[in-house]
């Protein structure tokens, strides 16, 4: 996987191509006197879950029908929110004042580029276009060959209508995505056998219309029935569910959701969200979308960044080809200046758009024709182009790549991880509460902290000493060289979710405690980075350290 860090201005040509100049958008109301901006979904997602919390003397059918309507929130258009705000009275939730209908709001911020002011530009929306039109290069580096990878870990811009919930909804955030491109016509994957036996929790498309709610799955069968479109992004659902899982992400509160049709990004063809469960909810923390080869045929078509892979046949093939023919003097007459863009537009339709074009020219004798560069649809008669299929040999498959895409939003992971790990560990004596967080070693950010038992001098040594050698090994650490009691200080690295502590009380062998059972260990000063290490690293489980090395049992000073 190939890492690319590009810049976050980015021009207008490259969002224009990829969609998002026109489709990026969230529906919005405005309080009509105010002018105060609300989006409308969560409007009407707060008014359903206000009544059914509240009306207890709801009937059953209308109880059936909010629920029906937060499950089914996504997908509605812009009329049928509307609609339904207008039906239940809805108003703005601070004057009371009506609201306006709902209409498209872009989440991009605007910029122009350089002094003149005339180059449009945008702050990047999300980092995958970066990857885009590079990919030229980037396909070369790889041998020309797919499939292949790149990845981006940056910032991202969007516009949110109304801000809210912490990390969870903001205007700036994180954002890591992968790209990993696959020709069009093979989307399986050679490490799909690692995954295909995992189970989890899966929210398809027809559960959720049904009012049902997320099963365990497992993944190779969804695939096999046709849940999930293919192997690729089976494999990247699999991956994503182990990643989260090993950065301690409760697997009870992670399901997977299919994106119902009008949900789904202008882009994709099929998408999953890593739903977590957190306080405020279920929340879509990593999206992993099929994204259709539309937006990357447009770069192709648009932006001027050849999206194209080639496929060198051993032996050339007869096959048949698509000829589509614009008959630039008939298409001169009708169209005069913009002749050069229908005939663009003709030229880059699909195999199947252009099939489909040829069998209303056959019946009708003429149709209508929507050029995106025009910004407006066009009539093409029977004279203006002419459609067929021909026989040819090729030495090659020219085709534009499909992309899966994981979509990591690391705000929210992190905040979903802090809430997944904490918990509260009563004391011994019952009468006190611990706060403390189960952070696996792996994803802990301190390690390790190291204290000695008494303040002496000679221990204080020892301390610094395996604190300097546990940093010579890449393990982060934390000196705790106060007098507080042993026990006070082991609360203290609890709560910072520490896994281990280093308690010197020897000059040449210490303890070593683990967090979660507060076992310990003797192991000599020499060895003790090593054995962290392992552990941090996740390349031995505390349990196998257990076996290897002498339990601690003196009075605990835990407690
Ligand atoms: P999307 O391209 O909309 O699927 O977003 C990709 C990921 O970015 C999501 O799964 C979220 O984790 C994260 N994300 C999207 N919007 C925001 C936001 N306003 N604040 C924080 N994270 C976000």
């Amino acid at each position: 996987m190939l890492e690319v860090d590009c810049p976050c201005v980015t021009p207008e040509v490259v969002l224009k191509a990829s969609g998002h100049v026109d489709k990026f958008t969230d529906l919005m109301v405005k309080d009509e006197k105010t002018g105060t901006c609300y989006r409308a979904d969560h409007l009407l997602k707060d008014h359903c879950k206000d009544k059914l919390e509240k009306d207890l003397a709801m009937s059953a059918d209308k109880a059936a029908e909010f629920k029906h309507i937060l499950a089914v929130l996504d997908d509605l258009s812009a009329e049928e929110l509307g609609a339904k705000i207008k039906e239940y009275g809805i108003v703005a939730p601070d004057t009371k004042n009506p609201l306006s209908d709902p209409y498209p709001f872009n989440l991009m911020f605007q910029t122009s580029i350089g002094p003149s002011g005339v180059s449009p530009g945008y702050m990047r929306p999300e980092t995958a276009q970066g990857i885009f039109v590079n990919f030229k290069d980037l396909y070369y580096y790889n041998g020309n060959k797919l499939p292949f990878a790149a990845a981006q870990i940056g910032q991202a811009f969007r516009n949110e209508i109304s801000p809210r919930q912490g990390l969870l909804r903001v205007r700036e955030f994180t954002l890591a995505e992968i790209e990993h491109f696959v020709d069009p016509d093979d989307k399986s994957h050679p490490k799909y056998s690692e995954v295909e036996k995992l189970e989890f929790l899966m929210f398809p498309r027809d559960l959720q219309m049904s009012g049902q709610s997320a099963k365990r799955l497992c993944l190779g069968e969804a695939v096999s029935k046709g849940i999930v479109n293919n192997q690729t992004l089976a494999y990247f659902i699999g991956r994503v569910y182990l990643f989260l899982t090993r950065l301690g992400i409760d697997e009870e509160r992670l399901r997977f959701r299919q994106h119902l049709p009008n949900e789904m990004a202008h882009y994709a063809a099929d998408c999953w969200d890593a739903e977590i469960e957190s306080s405020y909810g279920w929340i879509e923390c990593v999206g992993i979308a099929d994204r259709s080869a539309y937006d990357l045929r447009a770069h192709t078509d648009k932006s001027g960044v050849a999206l194209v892979a080639q496929e060198k046949f051993a032996e050339p093939k007869e096959v048949e080809k698509l000829v589509i023919t614009p008959i630039k003097k008939e298409l001169g007459l009708a169209f005069k200046g913009n002749q050069k863009m229908v005939v663009e537009a003709l030229e880059a339709m699909s195999e199947k758009e252009a099939m489909d074009m040829k069998s209303v020219l056959e019946t009708k004798g003429e149709v209508e024709f929507e050029v995106c560069t025009l910004e407006k649809t066009v009539t093409i008669t029977k004279k203006m182009v002419t459609i067929s299929k021909e026989k040819k040999k090729e030495h090659q498959r020219v085709f534009t790549p499909s992309v899966i895409e994981p979509s990591f939003g690391i705000g929210r992971i992190i905040y979903c991880l802090y809430e997944h790990s904490f918990y509260m560990r009563p004391s011994k004596a019952g009468d006190e509460q611990l706060n403390v967080f189960r952070f696996p070693p792996l994803v802990a950010p301190i390690k390790c902290t190291v204290f000695p038992l008494v303040q002496n001098a000679q221990y204080e040594q020892v301390a610094k000493n395996i604190s300097r050698s546990l940093t010579a090994a890449g393990i982060s650490n934390k000196k705790d060289i106060t007098g507080t009691s042993i026990g006070k200080r082991y609360a203290r690295t609890d709560e910072l979710g520490v896994p281990f502590a280093v308690t010197v009380d020897s000059t040449s062998s210490v303890t070593i405690r683990e967090r979660d059972s507060k076992d310990q260990i003797r192991v000599s000063i020499d060895e003790v980075a090593a054995v962290v290490k392992e552990v941090s690293e996740g390349r031995a489980t505390w349990a196998d350290i257990l076996k290897k090395y002498p339990a601690h049992t003196s009075a605990s000073a835990d407690e």
